[in-house]
């Protein structure tokens, strides 16, 4: 079916400009906290790099939690299945930065988009190539075609100096063999990674290889087929908090979503989208873009099942 995305988008932002509880900004990272909860913005990217826009989606904001999908390709990429000794690939039903979980499961957490178990996979991209955070900023930049990406150094230094929680699961970790990196370095990578600052037209077409089955912008591979396919998993199951089955209820689609307000989904063979408003609900998604995505899906017919 040929469809042209950009009426679809003009409906869905009408609609939402109409929503009443759009939820409040991450509060517990001081730089976050002044974001206005009624910015909205939205994009599809095609397979091929087109992309369609509406509201503030040229707008850059924090990623936060997104970027947990490309360290997370870029590192099963390197290391392949192995991956799977230091973090699992279950729900946690847990909060995002829970620490109860992780003694009971001897340091190993739960899934890769879980704080914890993102750390571990910033820990071995670290370990692997000795920066991180970098790869990652080349990564975003390639595949978006945008070179002024860059990392936030304010938010990056607010989450350092309210760090407290992630800093003790990365310690419990450690306490586990789980870590290699020393404590703070890992959590200067992780700070860093989580403060780039993208839109929505780049986030969309950053996710591209994973709508393209493992291929990048530029037509090599970053990821086996069936790598892709366990990414898209994750992200369906794992992406969006302890939320992710009213997720999968509402919108149908792998998604990952950050506090800063950002979530992206795809459409495997065909599009993948990024939607951002900073209002959060309860469990950290982002309230009119949980909504937008839940439109889109309704509307156009395009989802996994
Ligand atoms: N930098 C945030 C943290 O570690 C990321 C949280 C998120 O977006 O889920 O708390």
């Amino acid at each position: 079916m040929l469809l042209t995305f950009a009426p679809v988008l003009d409906r869905i932002a009408e609609e939402i400009a109409g929503l009443t509880e759009r939820g409040r900004p991450a509060d517990y990272i001081p730089a976050l906290a002044s974001a206005d909860p009624n910015s909205f913005g939205m994009a599809v990217a095609e397979l091929d790099g087109t992309v369609y826009g509406v509201g503030d989606w040229q707008r850059p904001f924090s990623t936060q939690s997104v970027t947990k999908v490309f360290t997370l390709a870029l590192t099963l990429a390197r290391k392949g299945d192995p991956l799977w000794d230091h973090v699992g690939r279950e729900p946690s039903g847990n909060p995002f930065n829970s620490l109860v979980q992780l003694e009971y499961e001897n340091g190993i957490p739960r899934n890769p988009f879980i704080n914890a178990g993102a750390l571990v996979v910033t820990d071995q991209l670290h370990r692997m190539t000795g920066d991180a955070s970098g790869v990652l900023l080349d990564f975003l930049r390639a595949e978006s075609g945008n070179p002024d990406l860059d990392f936030d150094r304010d938010v990056a230094a607010s989450e350092n100096a309210n760090g407290d929680r992630n800093a003790a699961l990365a310690h419990f970790m450690a306490s586990y063999d789980n870590i290699a990196n020393p404590v703070p370095t890992l959590l200067r990578e992780y700070f860093r990674q989580c403060s780039i600052e993208a839109s929505c037209a780049d986030l969309a077409l950053a996710t591209g290889f994973l709508a393209r089955h493992g291929i990048r912008a530029d037509g090599t591979r970053l990821l086996t087929r069936s790598q892709a396919k366990h990414v898209n998993a994750i992200m369906l199951t794992c992406g969006t908090y302890d939320a992710a089955g009213d997720f999968a209820y509402r919108v149908g689609l792998p998604g990952k979503s950050g506090v800063g307000g950002a979530i992206v989904a795809v459409v495997p063979g065909r599009c993948t989208l990024c939607v951002w408003s900073p209002g959060l609900d309860a469990r950290g998604n982002s309230v009119a873009g949980v909504a937008a995505l839940d439109r889109f899906t309704t509307i156009t017919g395009l989802s996994v099942f």
